[in-house]
């Protein structure tokens, strides 16, 4: 059984690399993507097998996928994310209910859409016969590599910088994950893996260091598309750290396209970061092709504190080849958000998340898009990780009640 891979190339150089063995970047130090023969998988599979696919969750995408043997695809139970539509909370972000969609991520195994792309990259270590993988991580990436490299029997080491949130490094270590915190940042985490490869033998799976975590995310626009009966939205908005998933779902509509699965307008893609660290949105206002590192990053939506992005210039050209923009929001617009939401609509965001509503608020505001647009929103990850209010109310049960304390 074999896979519809033809391919890597260089997402730079566009040099070619057989797609047998172990890959991390190219020659030129750039993203490996993965390319497929789309034309017999065209003649061989069509929309209908796929809508009628029993595979759990994504794999039911698997001919677009790379794992070459069905034993090879290691699953949690992986579910099709809803999209549910803003009612109440439109009104706080100017829209019109309904028109604004969210795609919640948060039900996804570890609860974060890395699920996604470290099942992919496990799966391919498993094919590829790879024992020991590694990764530098702020919290959501770490607990998805455990989950799903312990189910495969994969060991892992993973390095997280001495701040990440306490319940990322824990689910972490719970799922088998031999965790380490690091009195650095991130990049000095992905500094001690890189150098520890071969020392250790591990394989790092570190963000576009390795070809096949896009090819997981790439499913988050093949589903959307499925959802949305093979249409799509006018306008995704997408919390931007590494990029793998806008740079993926950019990737899966050039692919749906070319298969004729879809033959619709492309939506507008918009990268949102935060004002605490916007590498992106300072390189689309100077229409730079890459981004400069973002000194001292600080932002509470730790999924989106990435100061440098290897994929930078993949990022940039799905927000221009799309005719979308990339903004950035406060961490007081995220905040605000994250309780507008919860308590009008009773849907708990991440902060990441919530900065996608926070920004297609400006969005609205400043004429950027429309109100008839349709948008979807990208809640990546469930908000139960995160710190949330703390209950301050103590009633004692021995005392007269005061009632009037709850409001009539
Ligand atoms: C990793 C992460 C992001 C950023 O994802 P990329 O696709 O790498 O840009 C956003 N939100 C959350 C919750 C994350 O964990």
């Amino acid at each position: 059984m074999a896979s519809y891979v033809s391919h890597l190339e260089c997402a730079y150089t566009g040099q070619r690399y057989e797609a047998d063995g172990l890959h991390t970047v190219s020659d030129a130090g750039k993203p490996l993507l993965v390319r497929y023969d789309l034309g017999r998988l065209g003649d061989e599979v069509q929309r209908e097998d796929i809508e009628s696919s029993d595979e759990p969750g994504f794999w039911r995408y698997s001919p677009l996928l790379p794992v070459d043997d069905p034993a090879d695809r290691i699953s949690l139970g992986e579910v099709i994310t809803p999209l549910v539509s803003l009612e109440r909370s439109a009104h706080t972000l100017g829209a019109r209910p309904g028109k604004v969609l969210v795609k919640d991520e948060s039900r996804l195994p570890t609860g974060s859409f890395k699920a996604r792309g470290l099942a992919l990259a496990v799966s391919m270590a498993k094919q590829l016969g790879i024992s020991h993988l590694a990764v530098p991580t702020n919290g959501n990436a770490g607990s998805a590599l455990a989950a799903y490299a312990s189910r495969a029997g994969i060991r892992t080491t993973i390095l997280c910088p001495y701040n990440t949130p306490e319940i990322n490094s824990q689910e972490t270590k719970a799922q088998g994950g031999d965790t380490h915190l690091v009195n650095g940042l991130i990049g000095e985490c992905g500094r001690i893996i890189s150098e520890g490869s071969d020392e250790v033998g591990w394989f790092s799976v570190s963000t576009l260091k390795e070809p096949y975590r896009i090819e997981g995310k790439k499913t988050m626009g093949i589903e959307l598309a499925e959802q949305m009966g093979w249409q799509l939205p006018d306008v995704i908005f997408y919390p931007t750290g590494g990029g793998t998933g806008i740079i993926g779902m950019w990737k899966a509509f050039a692919e749906l396209t070319e298969l004729g699965w879809i033959d619709c307008k492309l939506p507008r893609m918009v990268a949102v970061q935060s004002t605490g660290c916007a590498p992106i949105v300072r390189a689309w206002e100077e229409g730079e092709e890459f981004a400069e590192f973002w000194e001292d990053a600080e932002t509470d939506a730790s999924g989106i504190r990435v100061p440098a992005a290897l994929g930078d210039f993949l990022i940039l050209r799905a927000v221009r080849e799309s005719g979308g923009f990339a903004i950035a929001v406060s961490d007081e617009e995220i905040h605000r958000m994250v309780e507008a939401i919860g308590h009008e609509d009773g849907l708990l965001m991440c902060p990441e998340g919530a900065a996608t509503a926070a920004a297609c608020k400006v969005a609205l505001e400043k004429g950027m898009i429309g109100e008839d647009d349709t948008v979807v929103l990208f809640n990546t990850a469930t908000g139960l990780k995160y710190p949330m209010p703390a209950v301050t109310s103590l009633i004692d049960k021995d005392a007269d009640i005061d009632y009037g304390l709850f409001g009539y």
